[in-house]
């Protein structure tokens, strides 16, 4: 019976009697037959034009302007993972829509990354028709019903059990465990469940059964079960496609793409629903009659048009309505039906496969006939057998057509030139019909020969996967709640915010009555702000770090002009007894400025004369604070705050001079110093330091000084991200608990990466690229938890920070006895003025802790060095007006 073997095999180039769509003919049969089966024919233009209307319309419901009569859903499962391969435990899966009128239950074992693969235990319960029909709770009990049977015969006592629910009809999902059903398929019809939770359902029905304690984690539907359960091939396995009743597939799409998600990092799966293409009208050329005929009398016509020609529901239905035709022509069956023949459903998925099985020979084909009460002649075999293919064929095809359409759909987004993936199939077409599967694979190489697929068939049909999906939902929760608990104490709620105020407060009023304190409130001399009647040109010097830079300040009616020079600082006088050196500089920048400031030079003399135990740093630091308040107040004159919030972190403000015991006077004011950066180091900020705090402080140059700097100046926040990031790898919660060497290294995490990976604009993507920089290789979820770690240490930065400045500005509106202050601050500082939300951050605070303050910020441009020059030039001011 070698003339069989072509049947079977269709697509075998230059094969007699097969047309060049890849569609089989007899040679030898007359013109109905060809005209019968050529209607089942699809082209190659036909299949693209498929592919693009089907990539269009999950375009338009990704984005979520699909039309009413929507061709697919795009339905997000909140499935945001593939898994790691460290899963593990024991899990119950239930299965519900995946095997036509069946129900599968099985316990899963995972075994993590070092053990063998264990073949799971299984059971599968027939649906009775009354009840795939019948009211939905008699549904949901038939299945808690069929679970304690199948638990029953397990060694498994009543402790909780993990379960997950493998549900595969069109269905909402709202999170991981909430999903609701939108309509039945494949041959469900049950009442009261539509619209309805069907997680509820099934939970609220082994409550009512009462036999085991099961928690259902996750549900998914059976396209995700079999991406899930799949091991990754050539590249990552991120499709999942399923032919058995009926047809779906998914996939894993970037989460911002998915308008209803409104999420705008990682990637998400996404079920395509694309059983109900075609449902607007759009496969219209490419029905026959027997599509027609066939959606006349199913359960849901007008529904599902797609996958009534591809599902195993309908193949059969299709060839027994193909062979009518064509008995009831005389073509077949010397003319005659059967009872059997005509009655709906007497060819099955099975019969059809066998049938047109190459190797299942004649006889076989003859005995499955004549059980149909068919009275078979010798051409009825070859020409039955032909049918079989024709329709097998064309639902290959098709669903080629539609994966090719997903697997375009992954190359845009992922913006890449070839696209290597894997493909895991399941669905008992798949499994009963192997050549399925080689017409598919041919047809998308055809459609999509940029992309480099390997199919790799699912194992377990789809429950392992399921297992997965729940294995990683109970990792996800637990892990979940690791984290919660370490960045809990980073999370500060409004009191212990307003005690850092009200600390703060105390140890300012102390320092400037020069008693003990964290706070040294050193006076300035500078006695006031701009009032923007400066003029003149001034010389100034800016130390930073590592360079010094001249600065020439020209101040005029038109503003304030900067021409500058940048010298750096050789190590001799860095290191050395250099401030002497920095205090001549100083002079010399004030004398050779022509204005008539020889008092101010005493006046700077004097200060910098009284600090001269101070190191060069702070030195620095006081012209920056200062500076920038300046800078900022020749533009506003209410600004009356400095802030830093760079590499270090400080402020000041202008003080009533009778308040500052240091300084004799009882009238005007004068800018004082806090250095704040020291707050805390009496040990007041104890009970908010945490253990992260602790190591990074242990670590540092100066241990036990600057607290509250060292928990929020850009010097330091990446170290304490770095140590949250070692804690919760050696948790396992992180990384797979895989340590580097890399990220054991001081500093290696800077503070700028904060700021990249907090930034909204930024897509999952480059996150991951600067920890891969790193040489951590992570999953999104270690993303989006690195992001979280972010996001915690610098909200306490910047909260902090504003609890800070409320207790200044609230400081200054008591001094002057007012009811409410408009005050400016001045900021300066990278981090402050570079990471996405810490100055918002800082303003939020203080209005909430200083509500009685109207605070306006202003970022400086060149602080130091136009602010230094603003010192001068207020100082000639006050100095004429003296004169005068
Ligand atoms: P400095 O405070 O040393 O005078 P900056 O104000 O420029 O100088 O601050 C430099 C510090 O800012 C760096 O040490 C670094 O910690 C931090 N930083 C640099 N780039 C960024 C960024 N993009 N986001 C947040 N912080 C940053």
């Amino acid at each position: 019976m070698d003339s069989i073997g072509p049947i079977g095999l269709p697509h075998r180039e230059g094969v007699p009697g097969c047309s060049q769509e890849g569609l089989p003919y007899p040679s030898n049969s007359s013109e109905l037959v060809l005209e019968c089966l050529q209607q089942f024919k699809v082209t190659e233009t036909q299949l693209q034009q498929i592919q693009a209307s089907l990539l269009d319309s999950m375009e338009q419901a990704l984005g979520g302007q699909a039309s009413p009569a929507s061709a697919v859903r795009m339905l997000p499962t909140y499935v945001g993972s593939i898994p790691h391969g460290t899963e593990q435990g024991d899990f119950v899966v239930l299965e519900l829509g995946a095997t036509g009128a069946s129900l599968r239950v099985l316990w899963v074992t995972l075994m993590g990354t070092g053990g063998h693969r264990m073949e799971p235990r299984s059971q599968e319960f027939v649906i009775p028709p009354e009840v795939m029909l019948g009211p939905g709770q008699q549904l949901f009990d038939f299945a808690a019903h069929c679970l304690s049977e199948f638990l029953d015969a397990l060694p498994v006592g009543k402790q909780g059990l993990q379960l997950g629910f493998s549900f595969s009809f069109p269905c909402h999902q709202t999170g991981l465990d909430r999903s609701t059903l939108i309509s039945w398929t494949k041959g469900f019809r049950c009442s009261g469940v539509e619209g309805h939770d069907v997680v509820h359902l099934l939970r609220d029905a082994i409550k009512r059964h009462g036999a085991y304690n099961i928690d259902v984690v996750a549900v998914v539907n059976d396209t995700v079960g079999t991406m899930m359960g799949c091991e990754p091939g050539v590249g990552p396995c991120e499709v999942g496609l399923v032919v058995d009743t009926g047809t779906n597939a998914c996939y894993m799409e970037e989460a911002r793409h998915v308008a209803v998600l409104d999420e705008d990092r990682g990637r998400v799966c996404v079920s395509v629903e694309w059983g109900s293409f075609g449902d607007d009208g759009v496969l219209g050329p490419m029905l026959t009659i027997f599509d027609h005929a066939l959606d006349r009398e199913s359960l849901n016509p007008g529904a599902q048009r797609f996958e009534k020609m591809i599902g195993g529901l309908y193949l059969g239905e299709l060839v027994r309505l193909v062979l009518v035709h064509l008995a009831q022509r005389g073509v077949l069956f010397g003319g005659c039906t059967s009872p059997a023949l005509l009655s709906r459903g007497s060819i099955l998925l099975e019969h059809v496969a066998e049938m047109e099985d190459p190797w299942a020979g004649a006889a076989r084909v003859h005995a499955l006939l004549q059980d149909l009460g068919l009275n078979v002649g010798a051409s009825d075999v070859e020409l039955v057998q032909y049918v079989c293919a024709a329709v097998f064929t064309r639902a290959a095809r098709l669903c080629a057509a539609a994966l090719a359409a997903v697997l375009s759909r992954l190359q845009h987004s992922r913006e890449q030139q070839i696209l290597q993936i894997a493909v895991a199939t399941g669905g008992r077409v798949f499994e009963q019909h192997p050549s399925f599967l080689s017409i598919l694979q041919e047809t998308v190489m055809l459609l999509t020969p940029e992309c480099d697929v390997s199919f790799i068939p699912s194992v377990d049909g789809g429950g392992r996967g399921v297992a997965m999906v729940t294995a990683v939902a109970a990792r996800l929760a637990a892990h979940r709640h690791l984290l919660e608990e370490t960045l809990a104490p980073f999370q500060l709620n409004h009191e212990q915010l307003a005690a850092v105020q009200a600390q703060m407060r105390e140890a300012m009023v102390k320092g400037l009555r020069g008693e003990a304190s964290s706070l040294r409130m050193l006076p300035t001399y500078v006695r006031a702000t701009p009032d923007g009647s400066e003029r003149g040109d001034f010389l100034a010097l800016d130390l930073g770090g590592t360079n010094f830079r001249v600065l020439l300040v020209r101040v005029t009616a038109e503003g304030v002009k900067i021409t500058n020079q940048i010298y750096s600082i050789p190590e001799n006088v860095a290191q050395g007894s250099g401030q002497q050196g920095i205090l001549l500089n100083w002079t010399k920048g004030f004398s050779a400025s022509d204005c008539e400031g020889q008092d101010i030079v005493c006046l700077l003399r004097e200060a910098i004369g009284r600090r001269q135990a101070v190191e060069l740093n702070v030195v620095a630091i006081v012209n920056d604070t200062v500076g920038t308040m300046m800078s900022c107040g020749y533009e506003d004159p209410r600004c009356e705050v400095g802030l830093i919030v760079g590499t270090g972190t400080n402020a000041c403000y202008m003080e009533e001079l009778r308040n500052v015991a240091a300084v004799a006077g009882d009238s005007g004011q004068m800018c004082i110093n806090m250095e704040w950066g020291a707050f805390g180091d009496d040990g007041s900020l104890g009970l908010l330091r945490t253990c992260f705090d602790a190591s990074v402080d242990q670590a540092s140059i100066n241990p036990g000084k600057q607290s509250f700097e060292k928990m929020i100046s850009g010097m330091y926040l990446g170290e304490i991200v770095r140590h949250i990031l070692l804690h919760l790898t050696s948790l396992g919660v992180l990384f797979r608990g895989q340590q580097t060497q890399r990220l054991q290294t001081r500093d290696i995490f800077k503070t700028k990466f904060l700021s990249e990976i907090e930034s909204d604009s930024l897509a999952l993507r480059q996150v991951r690229a600067i920890l891969e920089d790193l040489g951590l290789s992570l999953t999104s979820d270690d993303a989006l938890m690195v992001l979280e770690v972010c996001q915690a240490v610098s909200q306490r930065a910047a909260q902090l920070c504003g609890a800070g400045v409320a207790a200044v500005v609230e400081k200054i509106r008591e001094n002057r006895g007012l009811e409410e202050l408009t005050v400016s601050i001045g900021v300066d500082g990278t981090l402050y003025k570079l990471h996405p939300h810490f100055s918002s951050l800082v303003a939020a605070t203080v209005r909430e802790l200083a509500p009685r303050c109207v605070v306006t910020f202003l970022q400086s441009e060149d602080g130091s060095g136009k602010g230094a020059a603003l010192v001068t030039a207020v100082a000639c001011r006050l100095a004429q007006m003296a004169r005068v």
